[in-house]
């Protein structure tokens, strides 16, 4: 017995002894990384107000920019902050489909779109975050690969919210354009951020921000209505939810940590007073991810409540056949809003080789 428990415990020493050589083993896999770089030293569209160091070198091949994801520099934060965040999604999803039927019960469809949707934006933002840094043109094309994954996310928000949060009485003004205005104001909102992005020297700030942000925020307002009637009439009428409405406290839950997310993602903070301390930590752009993923968790979960919950409502509000329609416009506004990111790509394209030729 004894020399069993030896055994054991001496290829337990073994396993930890190999962990412990694996920060070793990939330095020697990566010989020769090179460091990063200060503000100065990186082209001016590279640099980020407030953050002084921390940048990686252009031009690298690749494998270096996947292998940054174990380096410290300014943006490590921001890729697994998303990352982590789409495995934690990954993760409900896969614990939701122990009781909800995803393939067959055509009322579960929003609730996947949302989930996909989830995965998708915080993928395509690990990706940008992770890759823009090779040159001017990977920096714009990955963000408007991030600018395509929040734009179709708001679809995904949408089509939860007008599914299982909507009450009767908005319900019956809205219903017929609801979806397909969501749907337009995707592809607005991807425009908007992808036009502002490509005009980044010739506009002045305040006008990239109004483009960026106001078709966001008509966005948002809209998508997100039917929660902030429920919300409203919560507060005004009830006082408390009731047995039925614990759902109630996770929208509560969404709609504050998107406020503030949005908050942080305006304003350069805490950087801003703390110039050239959170070049690798505590960036006003890290805490606005973090606040997202929250808002995102406490979504899927205010829907899954709402879909076991408020059944006999949206099956007759929907019907059976208005979810297939409302996944066939999910893939209709995902597709839209790449050619649009396309088309803003070739305009970029074409801007670099003229800045090229009059070099
Ligand atoms: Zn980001």
């Amino acid at each position: 017995m004894a020399t069993i428990v030896m055994e054991k415990i001496g290829r337990l020493f073994i396993n930890l002894q190999q962990i412990r050589q694996v920060p070793q083993m990939l330095r020697e896999a990566v010989p020769s990384m090179p460091g990063t770089l200060r503000d100065g030293e990186v082209p001016y569209f590279f640099r980020e107000r407030h953050i002084h160091a921390g940048y990686r070198p252009l031009h690298q091949g690749w494998r270096y920019y996947f292998l940054t994801l174990f380096q410290r520099h300014n943006e490590t934060v921001n890729v697994w902050t998303h990352l982590l965040g789409a495995l934690l999604v990954f993760m409900k999803a896969s614990q939701l489909a122990e009781t909800v039927d995803f393939i067959r019960d055509p009322h579960a469809w929003p609730l996947l779109i949302l989930l996909l949707s989830s995965m998708g934006y915080m993928t395509c933002s690990a990706v940008a975050h992770l890759l823009a840094a090779k040159s001017e043109l990977c920096h714009y094309c990955f963000f408007f690969l991030d600018y395509v994954g929040v734009a179709q996310y708001q679809y995904g928000s949408a089509v939860v919210h007008f599914y299982y949060a909507v009450e009767e009485s908005w319900h019956r003004q809205v219903w017929g354009i609801f979806m397909p205005v969501a749907s337009f104001l995707c592809c607005l909102s991807c425009l908007g951020c992808c036009y502002g992005k490509y005009r980044n020297y010739s506009l002045p700030p305040w006008v990239r921000k109004v483009g960026q942000v106001v078709p966001s925020a008509v966005a948002y307002s809209w998508d997100t209505s039917p929660v902030f009637q429920r919300l409203g009439a919560w507060v005004l009428f009830h006082g408390e939810p009731s047995g039925n409405d614990r759902a109630l406290w996770f929208h509560f839950g969404q709609v504050a940590f998107f406020l503030s997310s949005a908050f942080f993602f305006t304003h350069p903070l805490p950087e801003r007073l703390f110039p050239g301390r959170c070049d690798i930590f505590g960036q006003g752009h890290q805490i606005f991810h973090v606040l997202l993923v929250f808002c995102t968790l406490c979504q899927i979960q205010a829907s899954h409540l709402d879909y076991v919950a408020r059944r006999p409502l949206y099956m007759r509000l929907h019907g059976d056949s208005e979810a297939a329609f409302f996944a066939v416009l999910y893939v209709i506004t995902v597709i839209a809003c790449a050619q649009i990111a396309t088309f803003m790509a070739g305009k970029v394209r074409q801007l670099l080789s003229c800045k090229e030729k009059a070099k």
